[in-house]
């Protein structure tokens, strides 16, 4: 990775963006398995060509620098901290690093950094399957893991938003719990498999060919289907479906229906191999131009 210092920030913030992941053959992470297929490979194979600034990796200091003083605490003689785990899933390893497994509670525990809105719209699948995977790699090396815990650390906290608004989270760190069942697990093992499968796959392909990544994995805002009047810029109203936009239209007049793509989020703030993917140079930068 080429790292960049815009802001001139101080030598430490350059070493910490500077440590390097090396990407080992037929192997992948666990946080790797849970992005679009696209964005895993691209992200792999471009590896060393992509450009990244130091200030725009605070949050990953800041989630490390929470690790770092947490992983300080001595587990106690029933407790795992901090453990890379490996495990063969077909012709791959799948690796992975919880930050604590209580093998009395038979508890997974990560820590993240998160906005207070994926708290307040309680979308956890991805952190679900997260500690679902580590919970079944454990068991695969032993251990009885049944469930787990996301702490989460709310960056963008306010005190006075939690005084006055009632579905606010109270507190600037958040605690969400799982627990999973045989079936769970079950289809966690078929998922992997799929996975895996799909990876080996997309290995195959030149850049362009990978498969897109999904709405969700692109964070896709949804369309928006606005009705318009002759001679009016501006929508009339602005609606979620086609058929509530059509229900309007029918109702209160205008024109034409127009629809408006949803912003793929990922791919325009998120997403580290966007400059090698055909998806956003064809689609993405053009509709985020005419916006
Ligand atoms: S830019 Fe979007 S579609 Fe392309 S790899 Fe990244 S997340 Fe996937």
């Amino acid at each position: 990775m080429i790292i960049t210092n815009k802001l001139n920030l101080p030598s430490p913030f350059v070493s910490f963006a500077q440590r390097d992941y090396v990407y080992e053959p037929n192997e992948y992470r666990v946080t790797s398995l849970l992005k679009g297929i696209r964005e895993t490979i691209l992200e792999r194979r471009h590896h060393k060509e992509i450009e990244r600034d130091v200030s725009d990796m605070v949050w990953l200091l800041f989630g490390t620098a929470v690790h770092g003083i947490l992983e300080k605490h001595q587990e106690l003689g029933h407790e795992l901290k901090e453990e890379r785990i490996k495990v063969p899933i077909g012709d791959y390893i799948l690796s992975g690093q919880f930050d604590l497994y209580n093998d009395e509670t038979k508890i997974v525990t990560d820590y993240k950094t998160a906005s207070v809105w994926k708290i307040i719209f309680g979308d956890f699948e991805d952190w679900r399957r997260q500690i679902l995977i580590y919970c079944l790699m454990l068991r695969k090396i032993g251990f009885d893991a049944q469930g787990g815990q996301i702490v989460a650390f709310l960056k963008d906290h306010s005190k006075r938003d939690a005084k006055i608004k009632s579905d606010y989270p109270q507190f600037p760190v958040q605690v969400v719990k799982f627990n999973f069942t045989d079936d769970d697990f079950k289809e966690c093992e078929e998922w992997l498999q799929a996975r895996f499968e799909e990876i080996a796959a997309a290995e195959k392909l030149p850049d362009d060919e990978l498969p897109i990544c999904t709405p969700d994995e692109r964070f896709n805002s949804g369309d928006k289907f606005a009705v318009m009047k002759k001679g009016r810029k501006t929508a009339l109203r602005v609606l979620d479906s086609m058929e509530e936009a059509e229900q309007w239209k029918a109702e209160n007049g205008g024109d034409e229906i127009v629809i408006r793509p949803g912003e793929d989020k990922k791919c325009l703030d998120y997403c580290a191999a966007c400059e090698f993917c055909s998806y956003y140079k064809e689609k993405v930068v053009p509709n985020s131009e005419r916006k």
